[in-house]
């Protein structure tokens, strides 16, 4: 065994966050402790687990668990497990540096946090091993992998650099060794020496954790006399005892009247690795043919990795209490990737791995059970707190929006769920039963535009006819709702129909049928240089026609029926895929004195140039007006200057 100590600089990330720690950003410093032991408690879950699938992995006989050893002259506190432990090269990918996905969004995040002087904010990301700095100068981490003989040492006074060497451990796992800093009542340290105060933490933040957590417990006795009195002149003797500081009671187990709010908010923390409360909290027995339970969280805020591929599934599996993984992707659809928490199977064999899990039949159905409770718990939320939801909605409801497409057997209660701005108010979100309730008796459909952004859709002249005859329009501003909305049909009965798209037919039927009489007479009047706007526009255009959606604009564009959308049409480029090749439709105001006009001209001559002209401005601004790009904006800008030189 080599004995050099090789020393590594930290990633700049990593580096940074250390020097949060060590400026004690967080007021509350008992949580490096909590992180401690979560860490810890996941390396024995891991090395439980991956004793399944080969036993040489466990030490015969020896019982999993944590020790706490204080040393009060040396002022350190070592955290022991017998876990999975880690290799020198993990050791220098985990700790030295910050994998987590969503790094950059964690560094606008520091950024914020400087600026805001809120240091609070860490709590969201949930820095783990690095909260250790808080309450220590230095720090030594001896790890053994289990599997491996030899182990490797950590270590760093937090400067910016951290050693390596390589060392010796009897027995697979990680020892953590803190030196701490003197203690500061008004900064929160505490001496963490003291065995009051470990305990105490324990008892707070990690009582539920499924391995003993023991520590030695010092007791000097005085000789007594027979009546129990201290003897005089008796000897004292010390003993110390190991003892056990957590009940390690399954949280999910208990009555629910004995498990106060915190002990549940601690188990989401302990479990989700997030600093800050849960939103809510979804709980249920499931008994009959199978038999489950289930203990779920909704975070407060969307986690940094929530639209990354390789973003984390939070549900916990147990079988019969027993921790079987984590990550556990086959007992929730994508799109509730945000819930956290534990399921715990009376059913399911001991034995089951994540391949098997995949075909078997018994997590389908309580796959299906779990969604079935997230979404009524949401639903009764919606009811219940409304205000809570709507920051739930705020947070995830893009994600959920994703089950409107992917789950067609909820895709009635996802929509019951989702909630929309409309044009009617930009703030507050609506319902879509709420739309229905509000719908105009002639109205026969959910009308809604999709878009960019709100701006864009409230100011595109497709909405005209809608907002000046009273209409509320759905405002559908992101991606996800370009894709459901070309799938689903309906809700409850009535259509959706997309304001951007097809024919417009809003009225009652006399109103209905006198603008169809409008129209006709329209068209007869303006037939020949709608055809001629048509032969100069065929490379953009599939069609010119008059319009019953336009009230002031001159002119829009839509898309027909079945055609794809502009967006979708980019979301597909996005992807890397070829969309075909769709052309849109022009259409046109007949009531604006810009028809008269061009109708003028063309009688006059249908030759005259200004009409070539006219159709490239007339197409190039409906485009603009709804935030589209021009293919020649050169031209488009001439055209306008000259036009305008003509006008003054
Ligand atoms: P987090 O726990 O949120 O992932 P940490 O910074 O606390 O972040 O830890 C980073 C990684 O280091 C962990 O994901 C784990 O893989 C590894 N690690 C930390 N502590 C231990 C331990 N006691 N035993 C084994 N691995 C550990």
């Amino acid at each position: 065994m080599s004995a050099t100590i090789e020393t590594f600089e930290f990633q700049t990330e990593a580096r940074q966050l250390l020097d949060l720690m060590i400026h004690s950003v967080y007021s509350n410093k008992d949580i490096f402790l909590r992180e401690l032991i979560s860490n810890s408690s996941d390396a024995m879950d891991k090395r439980r687990f991956e004793g399944l699938k080969d036993p040489a992995l466990l030490d015969e006989g020896a019982e999993l668990k944590i020790r706490l050893e204080p040393d009060v002259e040396g002022r350190t506190l070592s955290i022991l497990d017998n876990g999975i432990g880690m290799t020198r090269d993990e050791v220098i990918e985990l700790i030295g540096t910050i994998a987590k996905s969503g790094t950059k969004e964690f560094m606008g995040k520091m950024k914020e946090m400087k600026e805001s002087g809120n240091p609070e904010l860490i709590g969201q990301f949930g820095v783990g091993f690095y909260s250790s700095f808080m309450v220590s100068d230095d720090v030594t981490l001896v790890t053994r992998k289990a599997g491996e003989d030899t182990a490797t040492k950590w270590h760093s006074s937090g400067d910016g650099t951290y050693t390596l060497e390589d060392a010796e451990r009897s027995e697979a796992g990680t020892t953590i060794t803190l030196h701490l800093k003197e203690i500061d009542e008004e900064d929160q340290m505490q001496d963490y020496t003291e065995e009051w105060v470990l305990r105490g933490i324990v008892k707070k933040y990690s009582d539920f954790v499924a391995y003993p957590i023991e520590m030695d417990i010092v007791r000097t006795e005085k000789e007594r006399n027979e009546d129990g009195t201290p003897k005089e002149g008796g000897e004292e003797t010390t003993t110390i005892t190991p003892e056990i500081l957590n009940s390690m009671k399954a949280i999910w187990l208990r009555e629910q009247k004995d498990v106060t709010e915190e002990e549940y908010s601690e188990f989401y923390k302990h479990i989700s690795h997030d600093w800050t409360e849960p939103l809510t909290r979804i709980q249920g027995k499931i008994e009959g043919t199978m038999e489950y339970r289930m203990l779920l969280y909704i975070p407060s805020k969307a986690p940094f990795d929530l639209f990354q591929q390789d973003g984390n599934h939070g549900i916990h599996l147990y079988v019969r209490r027993v921790f079987i993984m984590d990550d556990c992707k086959e007992l929730l659809p994508s799109y509730l990737r945000f819930v956290r928490g534990v399921v715990d199977s009376e059913d399911l064999s001991l034995n089951i791995s994540r391949e098997i899990l995949q075909q078997d039949r018994q997590i389908q159905r309580m796959g299906k059970g779990i969604v079935n409770k997230v979404l009524s718990g949401l639903k009764m939320l919606s009811k219940k707190e409304p205000e809570q939801y709507a920051t739930f909605w705020t947070h995830f409801g893009r994600v959920l929006k994703e089950g409107i497409f992917q789950d067609h057997e909820n895709q009635e209660a996802l929509l019951e769920l989702s909630r929309f701005t409309t044009t009617n108010d930009p703030e507050e979100r609506t319902s879509l039963q709420s739309y229905v309730d509000r719908m105009k008796a002639d109205q026969e459909a959910i009308y809604y535009m999709t878009g960019e952004d709100r701006k864009k859709i409230e100011a595109s002249p497709h909405l005209e006819a809608f907002v000046e005859k009273g209409y509320e329009v759905l405002i559908l501003d992101e991606p996800v709702d370009e894709i459901w909305t070309s799938g689903v049909q309906e809700y409850k009965g009535k259509t959706f129909a997309n304001a951007g798209r097809g024919a417009v037919d809003l009225g009652s039927e006399d109103e209905k049928k006198q603008a169809e009489e409008k129209l006709k007479a329209k068209k007869e009047e303006f037939n020949s240089v709608l055809d001629c706007l048509k032969g100069k526009l065929s490379a953009q255009v599939k069609e010119v026609r008059l319009s019953n959606r336009l009230t002031s604009s001159a002119a829009c564009l839509v898309t027909d029926t079945d055609d794809l959308s502009p967006q979708m049409e980019q979301m597909m480029r996005a992807m890397g895929q070829t969309p075909p090749d769709t052309k849109r439709i022009l259409e046109l105001n007949a009531e604006h004195p810009l028809m008269a006009k061009m109708q003028g001209l063309f009688d006059a001559d249908q030759s005259d140039a200004k009409l070539d002209d006219y159709a490239t401005l007339i197409y190039g601004q409906a485009l603009l007006a709804e935030g589209g790009q021009l293919d020649d904006p050169g031209k488009f800008s001439k055209l306008v200057a000259e036009l305008m030189v003509q006008a003054i």
